[in-house]
């Protein structure tokens, strides 16, 4: 962005003259101080500590102007100081302001897995034909929102923002910051349950994205979720839904799945084949979410598929990587939930490979009082046809070892290991593994399995 202390401090609604800086350029902003950039603009927010603190070592790497709340008291030293009410809606009310000026088509994605990942892909699709800024990393808050829009080019056609939540009221907010040409939500799972309390209701919040979309815009939804179909009916705009069901806009008719990645065809262009770098066939309704929201902007099939094929995503969460053991190991050590686990599994089913399936299985964290139920649940996907050996660690995955005992599954194939048992687990899984395995590890960020990946794949 680039803009004068003066247009700033109008859009923000300064307190204070801030005449004597009239002219003094930003270049963007940043709200810790330690990645702010020189000409940024720092804006002092309210963490584990309040950002004020921050404010001096903020103008010394380089702060070209500083935010400041109207109920902080400060002594005059000549800095370039812009006093509001409320820092954080200072920083929304000039994301809004900015996202105005430039005016690019707006896409917003939400859902409770997936987000990231369909994100990725709408902009390297409409990147083949159009000036794309996305949401950075997982900036998908009601901080992160207006950082992306502040992070535009001038030149921006089009933006790409990511949206989390996990209270009502927070994309009732971000949907009206940004006002969504096409609003996107890949799926309900049970993210946040633990708040929710029922799928009904986590439905209702993320219909919120579509409050702020403007009259003549586009909502895209998985067709296959009902809960979604029965509120997407209220809507005066135009809906769109993708899906495995044919009763989708947008459906597969074909989809090969490789140890690396995904061939298929969609009804709509039949006689094009589609390819994505990524497996877990769960990515083929992203692409496809992806793919509808590039046909209301006219992109071509060919540019969809130049866009898929040379997909950069932000964190390939999902990937394969050679164990020292010979075995083939997929790992997705920062995010696990009930959804992403049963089908992760799926896919491992499905690969064309040989080699036994072992898997290691982190506590899927944050599922509140369903939280046992849930791990339990996995046990449904998981037999020991498919399955030679399970591994479970942290304390909620006791729940799904019980319950796999419970259905038969063999106590000599399975074992449990507390979250801080990881090098009793590595040891356990070197004598397992032999050459030819397919090692499965997911879990949540919070049970660290990152570090039984570390010694499994380095020698
Ligand atoms: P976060 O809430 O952490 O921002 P996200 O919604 O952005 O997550 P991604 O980062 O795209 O989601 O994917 C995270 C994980 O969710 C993937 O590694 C995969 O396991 C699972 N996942 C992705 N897409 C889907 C989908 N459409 N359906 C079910 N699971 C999915
Ligand atoms: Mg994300």
């Amino acid at each position: 962005m680039k803009m004068n202390i003066a247009e700033i401090a109008k859009a923000v609604d300064a307190q204070n003259d801030i005449e004597q800086w009239s002219d003094i350029e930003v270049s963007g902003v940043a709200f810790d101080s330690r990645h702010l950039k020189t000409g940024d603009l720092f804006v002092p927010l309210m963490g584990a500590r309040d950002g004020h603190e921050f404010v001096n070592t903020a103008f010394q790497n380089g702060a070209s102007a500083s935010l400041w709340a109207a109920d902080h008291h400060y002594d005059d030293d000549g800095q370039p100081r812009i006093v509001v009410e409320d820092p954080l809606k200072a920083l929304q009310q000039l994301g809004k302001y900015y996202l105005n000026k430039i005016n690019p088509v707006v896409v917003a994605v939400s859902g409770s897995n997936g987000k990231t990942t369909t994100k990725d892909m709408i902009a390297s699709i409409l990147s083949t034909q159009m000036n794309v800024t996305k949401t950075h990393a997982n900036f998908n808050n009601a901080i992160g929102v207006p950082v992306t829009l502040l992070n535009m080019e001038a030149n921006t056609e089009a933006v790409v923002v990511e949206m989390g939540m996990s209270h009502f009221g927070e994309l009732d907010e971000l949907s009206k910051l940004v006002t969504p040409d096409i609003a996107v939500l890949t799926m309900i799972g049970e993210a946040h349950i633990e708040f929710f309390g029922t799928r009904d209701r986590i439905a209702d919040a993320k219909m919120e994205i579509t409050h702020g979309m403007r009259e003549d815009g586009t909502f895209v939804y998985n067709g296959d979720e009902p809960l979604l179909r029965e509120r997407a009916k209220d809507l005066k705009q135009i809906t769109k839904t993708f899906g495995r069901q044919l009763s989708n806009d947008i459906y597969a008719t074909s989809v090969e799945q490789s140890d690396h990645d995904i061939t298929f065809t969609v009804n709509l262009w039949p006689d094009e084949e589609f390819r994505i770098p990524m497996v877990g066939e769960y990515n083929v309704n992203n692409a496809m979410a992806a793919m509808m929201v590039a046909r209301r902007l006219h992109v071509t099939p060919n540019h969809i598929k130049i866009g898929l094929e040379n997909l950069e995503l932000t964190e390939n969460r999902t990937e394969w990587l050679a164990g020292n053991q010979g075995e083939k190991i997929l790992s997705d050590v920062y995010n696990s939930n009930p959804t992403a686990v049963k089908e992760v599994l799926e896919t491992l089913n499905e690969l064309p490979e040989k080699g036994r399936r072992i898997i290691v299985l982190g506590d899927m964290l944050e599922l509140g009082d369903a939280s046992a139920k849930l791990h339990a649940g996995l046990a449904k996907s998981i037999d020991h046809e498919h399955f030679a050996k399970v591994f479970l660690v942290g304390s909620e995955m006791k729940a799904l070892a019980t319950a796999l005992l419970a259905d038969g599954y063999p106590a000599d194939d399975l074992q449990h290991f507390a979250a801080d048992e990881q090098s009793e687990l590595v040891a356990s899984l070197r004598s397992t593994i032999q050459k030819g395995d397919i090692v499965l590890l997911k879990g949540s960020h919070g049970i660290h399995l990152e570090n039984v990946l570390q010694e499994l794949t380095t020698k």
